[in-house]
């Protein structure tokens, strides 16, 4: 992974950029005005391991629930703004942590110095989030289209704006539901900015298509070092983008406490239920914290060797499976004490 060094900026007392790991975040579903239901919401969201969380900001009264919301959360919040830098203000004087607003939409140089001179004087920092769907007739005209370069483009005059004003505390995001014009946007502005990059898909879909997208869009960005915070946009609850973004840092290794689970397809060899047995694992291992890799195959001829790798693992046998700790048998499990025993010495590894 040739990892890319963005600066570091501070959203609250969450710090993302530079060395600092890769972030999850989401957004919620509620109406913001319903501080009852966002609170609930968010606190179901940091349950599952969300660490950044945005709400959308449409009018004064959403702008002015912000402060209620934020004495309920612990994670940091972002608003959520569009064209009305008199909400950016309100936001920020109710204690947001993040403003995401693009300053070029906001209308005259002096909204956008007030916008800017706020967040500097209160350390909150602002996204630009440009999306293939909302660009500028002007750029669509000049690019053909929305192009990585429209993207791109797009992202760096609102970048000028900010900097103009003396302002770097800020994150980008150039997100567009065509993977190819997605990666290709963020492989160029990496290049061309310090700035931190929070990576999406945008409108990636159902839970199930969603995810597969966000993982190839968001997991081609992550391998070649480019991210520094996910969000798994999902048409589905949004503690499911939180399930989601966890399970894509964990297979590129990138969660800092991760379980990696190792299994093979089973084949005519499999003599136990492998499919039902590693499904319950799986589900038993998702929200522990701790750094091994587990393997689970089907059957003695290729499971010690495939999962030689493994800190521990089961091969399948006849209505029973040999335990492995590193590469080594340990002792035979009967069918039905399988997930039980091997859960039991994760826990004691
Ligand atoms: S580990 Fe055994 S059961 Fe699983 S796919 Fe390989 S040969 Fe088949």
């Amino acid at each position: 992974m040739n990892e890319r060094k963005s600066t570091i900026v501070n959203i609250g007392s969450l710090s993302i950029g530079g060395p600092n790991p890769i972030a999850i975040q989401s957004m919620t579903t509620t109406d913001t005005r319903n501080v009852k239901d966002t609170v609930a919401q968010i606190r179901r969201l940091e349950n599952a391991g969300c660490q950044i969380v945005r709400v959308a900001v449409p009018d004064v009264e959403a702008a002015k629930a912000i402060g209620s919301i934020k004495k309920q959360i612990s994670i940091p919040l972002v608003a959520d703004i569009h064209f009305d830098y008199n909400l950016a203000l309100i936001a920020m004087q109710e204690g947001i942590d993040k403003l995401r607003i693009n300053p070029g939409n906001i209308g005259s140089r002096k909204r956008v110095q007030m916008v800017t001179e706020m967040a500097k004087e209160k350390n909150i920092p602002i996204r630009i989030g440009v999306n293939a769907g909302s660009l500028d007739h002007r750029i669509l005209e000049h690019f053909g289209g929305a192009t990585a370069e429209a993207l791109v483009e797009s992202a760096l005059e609102h970048v000028r704006l900010l900097e103009a004003d003396n302002f770097d505390q800020i994150v980008l995001s150039l997100k567009a539901s065509s993977l190819d014009v997605m990666v290709e946007a963020y492989r160029q502005i990496s290049s061309k900015v310090p700035y931190p990059l929070h990576l999406g898909v945008t409108e990636a879909g159902n839970h199930e298509i969603g995810t597969l997208k966000s993982a190839i869009g968001i997991g081609a960005l992550l391998l070649d070092g480019i991210g520094d915070t996910i969000r798994v946009s999902l048409t589905a609850d949004p503690v499911l983008e939180i399930e989601a973004g966890k399970k894509i840092l964990r297979v590129l290794g990138l969660l800092k406490d991760r379980i990696q689970i190792i299994s093979c397809p089973t084949c005519g060899r499999c003599q136990i239920d492998l499919i039902e047995l590693a499904r319950q694992i799986e589900n038993n291992l998702i929200s522990k914290e701790k750094n091994l890799t587990v393997a689970i195959m089907g059957c003695a001829v290729n499971g010690p060797g495939e999962a030689r790798e493994a800190d521990i693992g089961i091969a399948g046998g006849k209505g029973c499976a040999l335990l492995f700790k590193k590469g080594q048998v340990i002792r035979k499990i009967p069918e039905n004490r399988i997930v039980e025993e091997l859960l039991e010495e994760i826990d004691n590894f």
